[in-house]
């Protein structure tokens, strides 16, 4: 035990050196000896271990003041023996990588934030394609200081507390072992410099929030759900950080008739049990306005016609258009009045129909709806 040296000398600072005092020469050393600086050096690596362990016992006041009174001799075990070694200090060391070597520059940028908004749109202008008019909130550089955050003609200057590194390393004794963690610095926020004199217009800040209007191109077929990506317009980066992007959330309201599966459309086209028997010409909606259909006698209810090229555009342009699916529907009055029974109770009987019979089963739109989800 009492081969060790003192720590006060170790660190090369005074007995009543101040706490500031010892972090500085510490880390002074530990620059000086870091096993990354000093690859395979092991009278280094020795050095190293043990500049750590007199920093940690001299930056924690209660060690201090143990270490103060009964030297290396550490009655109650609370020497840095006890507390495990250094192993697991190196260990995290080498885990996290080391704030000592790494380019202060590298990390003083930030990038802006992305931004997200909601666009709600109808069917048509899906189809279509159109140009939508968005208020957003971002931040953007200062155009006084130039993002700087300096008043014009000073400059930012190196953070004291982390000498410019922009991280702070704590060592944590626990009875498991040192933990040695890296975390921003909070005096300067992990920017390794500190604004003596701001910036009047952004007090610093080097960015000031601006409400813009920004027009969004919406391509034609775009689906719910697809995100619209503007590069480069969403919130400025820090510092020489590099600007977020602005991103649309497409969603396309419910349409009253048409169902959209990808670039096909579907409607219900409701028809009469007379229309579908013999035969008509009826006016179908479209996305594009009114078109006629023939649907030819002896139609089923839930036969499906096509409508070739009305439904939606392909969102890339690479393929055609889908289709419009118009689907039968049969709608049975509910009103009929005593004549019109008549009329189909004489219809029924021509056609050897029993009224408490049922028509002969076969596969019909039931069928049809099964057939499809297999
Ligand atoms: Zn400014
Ligand atoms: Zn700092």
């Amino acid at each position: 035990m009492s081969s060790k040296r003192d720590y006060y000398e170790v660190l090369g600072v005074q007995r009543n050196a101040t706490a500031d005092e010892v972090r500085r020469a510490y880390r002074k050393l530990a620059r000086q000896f870091h096993p990354d600086v000093n690859p395979g050096d092991h009278d280094a690596e020795e050095k190293f271990k043990e500049i750590n362990e007199a920093q940690e016992v001299l930056s924690d006041p209660d060690r201090k003041a143990h270490y103060d009174r009964f030297g290396h001799q550490a009655p109650g075990g609370m020497g840095p023996d006890a507390a495990g070694g250094f192993g697991d200090l190196f260990n995290m060391f080498f885990n996290q990588g080391s704030g000592f070597t790494s380019d202060p520059r590298q990390e003083s940028g930030r990038d802006g934030k992305d931004l997200r908004i909601d666009l709600e749109i109808t069917l048509e202008e899906a189809a279509r394609g159109v140009e939508k008019t968005v208020q957003i909130s971002r931040q953007e550089q200062c155009d006084l200081c130039r993002g700087s955050g300096s008043r014009p003609g000073t400059s930012a200057q190196k953070c004291t507390a982390c000498n410019g590194v922009g991280q702070v390393r704590h060592v944590q004794s626990t009875i498991l072992g040192s933990f040695a963690t890296v975390t921003p610095c909070v005096r300067c926020r992990g920017e390794g410099s500190t604004i003596t004199s701001p910036c009047e217009k952004c007090h610093g800040n080097g960015r000031i929030r601006q409400a813009r209007e920004k027009v969004l191109k919406v391509p034609p077929g775009v689906d719910d759900g697809m995100h619209l990506q503007m590069t480069g317009e969403g919130d400025a980066g820090m510092r020489g950080g590099r600007p977020g992007d602005l991103y649309a959330s497409i969603h396309v309201r419910e349409h009253p008739i048409f169902k959209r599966r990808g670039a096909e459309l579907y409607s219900e086209l409701p028809v009469s049990f007379l229309q579908l028997a013999l035969g008509a010409t009826l006016n179908v909606q479209t996305l594009s306005g009114q078109e006629s259909l023939e649907v030819p006698p002896g139609t089923q209810t839930g036969a499906t016609f096509r409508l070739r090229g009305k439904g939606m555009p392909d969102v890339n342009g690479r393929r055609a258009p889908g289709d419009l699916n118009v689907i039968t529907s049969i709608k049975i009055p509910t009103k009929l009045n005593e004549e019109q029974k008549q009329a189909l109770r004489t219809y029924a009987s021509l056609c050897g129909e029993d009224e408490r019979a049922g028509v002969e089963q076969e596969k019909g739109i039931l069928g049809k709806v099964f057939d499809r989800l297999k």
